[in-house]
């Protein structure tokens, strides 16, 4: 076939920004998020031709959790306003917030196995 791989559909992820200082809404914790838009594109020649499908999405630094935005949330952060952040209307997609946990052999406390420092006493775990 002569038109194999000359069009077809792709997935794209774009990262937009990192919105700092929110709690984890997964965890708990004070944190960070990373805001990524998604998309499905059309393709011809390597050139997208149309794009569909768009979905604004958070991700916690803390745990990796996933968040789905409404798209007018997600437009508007993506274009600063940050002021939208008291009012977040987010569906939680993947909660990796129980993930599991070990235990500090410094401090005792339960920690999670992704960290590499202790957040309770600030002992190298790995
Ligand atoms: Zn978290
Ligand atoms: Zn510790």
């Amino acid at each position: 076939m002569f038109f194999i791989g000359i069009m077809g559909i792709a997935n794209k992820e774009k990262k937009l920004r990192v919105i700092p200082n929110l709690i984890c809404k997964a965890c708990g914790k004070l944190t960070s998020y990373r805001l990524v838009k998604t998309y499905k594109y059309f393709q011809l020649f390597f050139i997208p031709i149309f794009k569909w499908d768009e979905r604004y999405m958070m991700i916690s630094e803390c745990c990796g959790s996933v968040f789905q935005l409404d798209k007018v949330q997600g437009e508007d952060l993506e274009h600063g306003k940050d002021s939208i952040l008291n009012n977040l209307n987010m569906t939680i997609v993947e909660d990796n917030s129980c993930k599991t946990n070990i235990l500090c052999y410094n401090c005792g406390k339960s920690v999670e196995a992704r960290f590499e420092f202790c957040p309770h006493c600030g002992n190298k775990l790995r």
